[in-house]
């Protein structure tokens, strides 16, 4: 089925710490026509991260010269650094049809609500305080200051849990990817969604001489 429809924005947000970025990496990678938005951030590049692949990696002036003009569906600053969405990359994306997934931070998610556009919104939560800690701890790229804030800002972030319309646990992460690609299935099975689709196909019951009709079941 060819559809012509156009995309769906999908909202990924969790502490720092839960996953979620390798969770919707697998993700894009298991569920066909689904993309991950890239970030514009003002903060500098960590080893390993690669400008135009992780982060479009961009300085402070730029940053502030791309907010003054409008440029971001949503932006925040996060741990003293400043991340944002490019309206412009994201409209291209849910133009040519791409279901998109933005993995931002809870201040982001609700700046792109509050502009009153769809989303379909999948909170990510570790399976406990202790559990995200050891995580924290275990990946080794912060210091014991950064951990203690990551832990605090954790602790406020959780309480969002409610605005968003999924819930996702990672004990696991090929069953919370599984999830995941659930809910990304259901929400394209909308009957909304589909009605093009549903459409194209009742039309084939309404041509004359059509099986349907020749049977004189109509
Ligand atoms: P990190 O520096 O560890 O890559 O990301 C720090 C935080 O910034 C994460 O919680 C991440 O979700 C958030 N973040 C990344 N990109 C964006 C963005 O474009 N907008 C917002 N609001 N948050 C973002």
């Amino acid at each position: 089925m060819s559809s012509s429809r156009r995309g769906l924005l999908f909202i990924v947000s969790a502490p720092s710490g839960t996953g979620k970025t390798t969770l919707v990496e697998r993700l894009v990678q298991v569920v066909p026509n689904l993309k991950m938005s890239r970030s514009y951030t003002s903060r500098p590049a960590r080893a390993g991260e690669q400008d135009g692949v992780d982060y479009n990696f961009i300085s402070r002036d730029r940053f502030d010269a791309m907010a003054r003009d409008g440029a971001f569906l949503e932006w925040a600053a996060v741990f003293g650094h400043c991340y944002g969405t490019s309206a412009a990359d994201t409209d291209a994306l849910l133009a040519a049809g791409h279901d998109v997934v933005l993995v931002i931070d809870v201040q982001g998610a609700r700046q792109v609500r509050s502009r009153g556009i769809e989303t379909v919104g999948i909170f990510v939560l570790p399976p406990s305080a202790e559990i995200l800690e050891q995580r924290l701890r275990g990946r080794s790229k912060d210091s014991e200051d950064q951990i203690r804030r990551r832990l605090d800002v954790a602790c406020r972030e959780v309480h969002e849990f409610s605005q968003y319309e999924y819930l996702v646990i990672n004990d696991d992460l090929e069953s919370a990817v599984g999830r995941m690609a659930a809910i990304v299935e259901a929400e394209r099975a909308r009957v909304k969604v589909m009605r093009r689709d549903a459409e194209e196909i009742i039309e084939t019951f309404n041509v004359p001489g059509s099986r349907a009709q020749a049977s004189g079941k109509v």
